[in-house]
């Protein structure tokens, strides 16, 4: 069957035909037309998305992006193959497309003025062509998005379980536990007909940021740093740069997460604390534990700045920044303290404007370490609680190379490691695709109807 998707959930207008087949066992695709506008160079001015301006984007940019995708696939407005294509000995032979059999859209999570535009067009494209609209969740094509790609053929392989997802965007930071593939549970109908009782997987979330997104802190601190939107490339690219030097001079500093795989890591694992101190000096240690606990506390501003102050002229040059809740015993993550250790580590500095470039890069190389051993330290440690067979990274943060090469070294020889690819870590239609087939199958086999169609409501904090 063939499947356009549409994706509208933030700053980016995907559309895209998959002819797909196979079923719920043995899904396999091919990629007929894929067109994906991004914003981000009106975005860039606002150092972020500016919403109103996203929504009017998208309704503008739908129409030809849709227009370029049934270009591509051989298909005409009304949803039929354009004319017979002429045989090399001139005779008639048929085009190989017949028309599109359902609509798969975004409807959540994401900012719902951006939703709505896609629901609507997906709404009236479903009317007109008389095909089934998909409603489908942003984040279970995030975790689909490893087996796609964004031209050719691909099949989503058999998953070992339990497998993880950290899904790691400019909106989300979330460990997804899946332990089997789900059940419709009849019980749980939400979309009169088009359920998301179902879903591909049972998806269990076992921990996410209580605050902003790892993506969201990224861009932020690019703003802090005077680096363009999106953040999360441009401070990686500076931290790349002094990586390999701070290495050498920090060299037990530089966190291995193998390490917490390892029973002689095993200690350090339970008391990470541990982690930044066996390796640092003891001023550097108290300067990171001031700021930690500062930021744990929730300090008042006055408060905090006290700390700070007292640290600083502890240890001027320090560059040294907290890795928040990496003692906490859930897999929860927060980044917005990480964010203000930042803002005040640059005003201890004397502001952006009297920070050397060299000075700007160990900034960015020392966030971007922070905020991944987060990360990795939490996913470590939910890989051997449950005994995960299969870690799948996805969302735009997992483009960041240090971050692959870290999860690299602990899922090692054990755990399956799966990552987009870099077409497919952002935002895209393809992944949308994917997950509305994975779920019509479910849904057609139990006779979904036609009626959520009308019922369809964009649902900024839909979760998995
Ligand atoms: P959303 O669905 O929330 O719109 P995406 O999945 O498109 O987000 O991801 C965008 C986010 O990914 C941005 O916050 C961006 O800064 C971040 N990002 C992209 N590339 C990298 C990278 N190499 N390192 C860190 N963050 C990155
Ligand atoms: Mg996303």
């Amino acid at each position: 069957m063939k499947i356009l998707s549409i994706e509208t959930s933030c700053d980016d207008t995907g559309v895209s035909i998959l002819e797909a087949k196979g079923g719920v066992k043995s899904p396999s695709f091919r990629v007929l037309a894929n067109n994906l506008n991004s914003q981000v160079n009106i975005h860039i001015p606002y150092g972020g998305v500016y919403p109103v301006l996203a929504k009017r984007e998208h309704a503008k940019n739908l129409p030809i992006v849709l227009e370029a995708s049934l270009k591509q696939a051989k298909l005409t407005h009304d949803n039929k193959p354009v004319a017979p294509i002429r045989g090399r000995e001139g005779s008639q032979r048929p085009s190989a497309s017949n028309g599109i059999d359902a609509i798969a859209v975004t409807y959540g999570p994401g900012l719902e003025m951006c939703l709505w535009e896609g629901i609507t067009f997906a709404k009236d494209l479903a009317k007109k062509w008389k095909v089934p609209l998909i409603p489908t969740n942003h984040m279970e094509g995030h975790i689909l998005s490893v087996f796609g790609k964004d031209k050719g053929t691909f099949k989503i392989q058999k998953l070992q379980t339990p497998t993880l997802a950290l899904l790691i965007s400019g909106g989300h930071t979330q460990l997804v536990l899946m332990k089997k593939p789900a059940r419709l549970n009849p019980a749980r109908p939400i979309l009169s007909g088009w359920s998301r009782s179902g879903g591909w997987m049972d998806y269990e979330i076992i921990g996410e940021t209580l605050d902003d997104a790892v993506g969201e802190a990224f861009d932020k601190v690019a703003r802090m740093l005077d680096l363009p939107y999106p953040g999360g490339p441009q401070i990686s690219k500076l931290a790349e740069s002094v990586r390999e030097k701070e290495n050498k001079v920090f060299r037990g500093r530089n966190f291995s997460a193998e390490k917490f795989t390892q029973s002689s890591g095993r200690r350090l694992a339970e008391s990470p604390q541990n982690l930044f101190s066996f390796s640092l000096t003891k001023q550097q240690a108290g300067l990171l534990r001031e700021r930690s606990i500062a930021q744990a506390g929730e300090p008042s501003i006055a408060n905090f700045q006290q700390k700070i102050m007292r640290a600083e002229s502890a240890q001027k040059s320090s560059l040294l920044l907290p890795r928040p809740m990496l003692r906490s015993k859930n897999f929860d993550f927060s980044f917005s303290g990480l964010k203000t250790a930042v803002l005040y580590l640059i005003r201890d500095l004397g502001g952006i404007k009297n920070i050397s470039e060299e000075t700007k890069s160990k900034i960015a190389l020392e966030f971007e370490n922070a905020a991944m051993e987060c990360l990795v330290y939490k996913t470590a440690k939910a890989i051997e609680t449950y005994k995960v067979k299969t870690l799948i990274v996805a969302g735009g943060v997992s483009a960041n190379k240090y971050l692959k090469s870290e999860m690299k070294k602990i899922t090692k020889h054990k755990v399956k490691l799966l990552f987009p690819t870099k077409e497919l870590s952002g935002d895209n239609s393809i992944m949308i695709g994917i997950a509305g087939y994975l779920n019509y199958v479910k849904l057609a086999r139990r006779g979904g109807n036609k009626k959520g169609v009308n019922n369809l409501k964009a649902t900024g904090g839909l979760r998995l």
